[in-house]
């Protein structure tokens, strides 16, 4: 099917759904600027994530994981702004349909582009936490020019996300699935569906008898297994395509 008629085969579906969910990863923040860890401009063509983004990486040397990867990541989230893709989930929760995004970001951007129920599955870089006394600041109170960022106590802050090697908080892990097995339309945008187990969550809804809406900007582990059916394209253009044709058919 062409990507105008799946366009509005998603509308149809998402219309007569009360009971809708979404699953975001980092291609729905590219086009507010923030790189994917995969794929063309990705992180991961000039770091070696697990040298990088793993905890025992950190915990050996955060100063030389702040300077090189963390310093970098952090200070385009802290810049970022929503995209028409945040905003168009962000209409799709205001029209009654959508409740709940759990996304794979960091970057708050749904909760800026107005999101009241999201899951942070990986945490977020909007608060930091001192490795020696676990002081927590909000990302705005903190002064980046000095890398690492440190706590009045003098020890060094990490952000409140979850690296590679870490636990997803089970609370979190636990809602997650409970939305994914009793969702009507698990929408998944922008994301790679190779890191667990967020990548599990979409199969879970599959096999709970949801529709899987995939948006990607290439085929995806999930395409031909899981999906119900795939958009390709960008986030962005997708998502206003679906909501203008929402609104219309409303
Ligand atoms: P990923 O980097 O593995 O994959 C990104 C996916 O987005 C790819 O499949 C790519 O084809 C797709 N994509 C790229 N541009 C797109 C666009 N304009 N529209 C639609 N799709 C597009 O990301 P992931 O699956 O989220 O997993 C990697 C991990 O990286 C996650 O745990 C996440 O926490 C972390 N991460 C977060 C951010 C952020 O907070 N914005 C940024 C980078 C990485
Ligand atoms: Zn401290």
């Amino acid at each position: 099917m062409m990507t105008d008629a799946l366009v509005k085969k998603a509308a149809r579906d998402l219309c007569a759904s009360r009971n809708v969910a979404a699953l975001t990863g980092a291609g729905i923040s590219v086009e507010s600027g923030i790189p994917p860890f995969r794929g063309k401009g990705g992180v991961w063509e000039k770091f070696d994530p697990m040298e990088y983004a793993h905890i025992d990486a950190f915990m050996r040397n955060p100063e030389k994981v702040w300077k090189v990867f963390l310093k970098e990541l952090n200070e385009v989230v802290q810049k970022a702004s929503p995209n028409a893709a945040h905003m168009g989930l962000s209409r799709l929760e205001a029209l009654g349909f959508l409740k709940t995004v759990i996304t794979q970001n960091v970057d708050g951007l749904h909760q800026a582009a107005g999101n009241t129920d999201v899951i942070e599955f990986h945490g977020t870089f909007a608060r930091h936490r001192c490795l020696e006394c676990s002081r927590t600041y909000p990302a705005a109170e903190l002064n980046f020019s000095r890398i690492p960022p440190r706590c009045e106590c003098g020890g060094i802050l990490r952000p409140e996300c979850v690296f590679f090697g870490e636990m997803i908080p089970p609370h979190l892990l636990w809602r997650s699935e409970q939305i994914a097995s009793t969702c009507d339309i698990l929408l998944v945008v922008g994301t790679s569906a190779i890191v667990q187990p967020a990548a599990t969550l979409p199969v879970i809804a599959k096999h709970s008898g949801a529709k899987v809406i995939e948006i990607n900007a290439e085929p995806t582990a999930l395409t031909d297994s899981v999906s119900t059916y795939c958009i390709l394209g960008k986030a962005g253009e997708i998502m206003s395509g679906i909501i203008r044709e929402l609104e219309a058919s409303m």
